[in-house]
């Protein structure tokens, strides 16, 4: 049976879902991610993990669906960059209330958020809480992927923590999903070393984050180093991806606030 949940006809929906039915809603991006990968990566990856990882936890007898992706988000970042497609927070925020608004009718009461882009991470949790308030629904938001940065070793590139956008992680993921849609000849490290030197202030997990826009550093569009990039690493990386979205699957299915599972 398919798990897309836009392949389910109307009419079967309040039969077919429960109470206990998960929905997956893959979140990407449509934005500039250097000159050697597509526009398309994040939601690429966000698409691709969530079919395999909503196929395996089905397969293992778990009620879970997949909802259309959401391609087009919050890229503001790369906002500079002709092709990006991108919507404003707000735009955005008014989005993800009215699908809520909308998986509510359904017999469905959890939603997950599957996302392939750093920039909507925030705002997604913010959407939890709102979809909680609103809708009463249960609502959990998670990466796509489980990568870290090249960190110098056994031929991975060192990209000092911060090998986030078109580098070495993502380059290598989407060699291993679409080889076809990589400019090898095309790989430029663009990493901006002088951040490590301060110990508060950084991208993800530090103390201080700050505001900042894709080509604060540099033109290129890329924040990492795809140098040593490769479809094996990044079938790895797939792997060890839907593994960990299985994983999680598997405790919202079993997750209640408040309630001992
Ligand atoms: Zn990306």
């Amino acid at each position: 049976m398919s798990r897309l949940l836009a392949e389910l006809p109307g009419s079967d929906v309040a039969s077919t879902l429960t109470a206990e039915s998960v929905i997956v809603v893959p979140t990407g991006a449509i934005e500039h991610h250097g000159p050697h990968l597509p526009l398309v990566t994040d939601s690429l990856i966000s698409e691709t993990v969530a079919t395999a990882a909503v196929a395996r936890a089905a397969s293992g007898g778990m009620d879970v669906w997949q909802a259309p992706t959401l391609t087009i988000t919050k890229s503001d970042e790369h906002s500079w960059a002709p092709g990006t497609l991108w919507l404003s927070a707000t735009t955005l925020f008014s989005v993800l209330t009215d699908l809520g608004r909308s998986i509510a009718q359904t017999p469905a009461r959890k939603v997950v958020f599957l996302n392939g882009h750093g920039g909507n991470a925030a705002l997604l949790q913010v959407a939890n809480r709102e979809l909680r308030r609103l809708f009463g629904l249960q609502t959990f938001t998670m990466p796509a992927t489980r990568v870290a940065a090249g960190d110098g070793q056994d031929g991975r590139p060192d990209e000092f923590g911060m090998g986030i956008h078109a580098g070495y992680a993502e380059t290598s993921i989407v060699m291993h999903l679409r080889p076809d849609l990589v400019d090898e000849s095309r790989f430029a490290r663009n990493v901006p070393e002088h951040l490590a030197d301060f110990e508060q202030i950084g991208f993800n997990g530090y103390p201080v984050t700050f505001g900042w826009l894709s080509n604060d550093f540099g033109p290129s569009g890329v924040v990492g180093d795809p140098t040593g990039a490769s479809a094996a690493e990044g079938a790895r990386m797939f792997e060890r991806s839907v593994d960990g979205v299985v994983g999680a699957l598997g405790e919202i299915a079993r997750f209640s606030p408040g309630v001992a599972s």
